[in-house]
């Protein structure tokens, strides 16, 4: 007679079915992501790694990190740019500063340059997207490295000249996918234009990127209905991180849910889609945060940011960078105290490769959420 208990036989059927890939249901995720003993989380944890393996290895991707502008134009209200906040810190890097800090990324060792801004007015309200286009053009050259742009919502024409430019990924995240509640996050945007963006972008042959929240508000089924849409939109990345209230917004007072639920939904994820990349940020918890996303089945480490260049992050804008501690000799220590390594940079334009291959094959027909 088993001597497993009914969850325990149930959380076994599930992730036998992930292990054997078959896609997890609603039901499923949202399931999973209820689970709050330790024990039933470490098992998810250790077949989230076990799935990262099959289709990564050891290999561990890397991403530089370059928040160029912090001027923004929206109120989003998790955000410490949102337009209003005066604590921010307020700064527009210039296109030398910009290839010249990329060039640095790349000598370090990052496989991919991230051009990050806020929806910087005097881009977004003119329209004249110029200085980005020479800015992806430069930094190409300088670091022969794929370039992810995440400048917000952007119109379609300007979408066109970044796939044309050799841009690799557009990144624009959701934060969630329960309409109702991106009506308080992302205020007076609309929900149904970032997803079409993300979609064009997608169907224009580059890759994307969409993240959602933890902690604003969000249950466990809106979590899994996220991670259903992700899993369903054909997204290449997808990523989840804690919200750290800030300062000055409107969700300055909201308490931090404990970590153990991203680590969870970062492996719930990697059970949900296996194949897709999952980043471990080190924006909201620096370096001491690593390990525990890379346990849980995470396979890219993401902002990446040189001390000495007057940078910012976006969740927490100066957390380890002056101490140099986002940096790649720090991650990679990280690495290989847990038996992992970082990709070799050949590693990652074989992976895009074959990704865009991969997504033309398939088509671009899945943008709809079925539950
Ligand atoms: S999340 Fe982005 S769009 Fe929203 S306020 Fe912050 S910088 Fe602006």
């Amino acid at each position: 007679m088993s001597l497993l208990t009914m969850d325990q036989r149930r959380l076994e059927a599930i992730l036998n079915k992930a292990v054997a890939e078959h896609p997890l249901s609603y039901q499923e995720i949202a399931y999973l992501l209820s689970l709050d003993n330790p024990v039933y989380i470490g098992r998810v944890m250790d077949t989230a790694r076990q799935m990262r393996d099959k289709y990564f290895g050891d290999k561990i991707f890397i991403y530089g990190f370059i928040y160029f502008s912090t001027y923004c134009r929206n109120h989003c209200s998790f955000c410490f740019y949102r337009r209003t906040n005066e604590l921010s810190p307020r700064y527009r890097k210039t296109l030398e500063d910009v290839v010249t800090i990329a060039a640095g990324l790349a000598d370090s060792g990052v496989h991919l340059i991230d051009l990050t801004m806020g929806e910087d007015p005097v881009i977004h309200d003119t329209g004249n997207f110029e200085v980005l286009y020479e800015m992806i053009n430069r930094v190409r050259q300088a670091t022969d490295l794929p370039v992810m742009v995440s400048p917000g919502v952007v119109p379609d024409d300007v979408l066109h000249v970044f796939k044309d430019s050799g841009v690799d990924w557009y990144a624009l995240y959701q934060e969630t996918h329960n309409p109702k509640l991106y009506s308080k996050l992302r205020l007076g945007q609309s929900y149904e234009e970032r997803n079409y963006r993300r979609f064009t972008a997608k169907k224009l042959g580059m890759l994307v990127e969409d993240g959602i929240l933890l902690g604003a508000g969000e249950d466990c089924a809106d979590r899994a209905r996220s991670i259903l849409a992700m899993r369903h939109s054909g997204v290449h990345q997808a990523r989840v991180m804690s919200l750290v209230p800030q300062p000055r917004t409107p969700l300055a007072g909201r308490v931090m849910v404990p970590r153990i639920n991203e680590y969870l939904c970062i492996a719930v994820m990697r059970l949900a889609m296996p194949e897709r990349l999952i980043p471990a940020s080190l924006d909201v918890d620096g370096i001491k945060g690593l390990k525990m996303r890379l346990a849980a089945g995470a396979n890219v480490v993401t902002s990446i940011i040189p001390p000495s260049n007057s940078l910012a992050g976006v969740s927490q804008s100066s957390l380890d960078i002056e101490q140099g501690l986002r940096t790649v000799p720090e991650v990679k220590k990280i690495l290989a105290e847990i038996g992992l390594t970082a990709a070799g940079a050949d590693d990652y334009k074989g992976w895009i490769k074959a990704r865009k291959e991969k997504t033309v094959e398939l088509g671009d027909c899945r943008d709809q959420v079925v539950l």
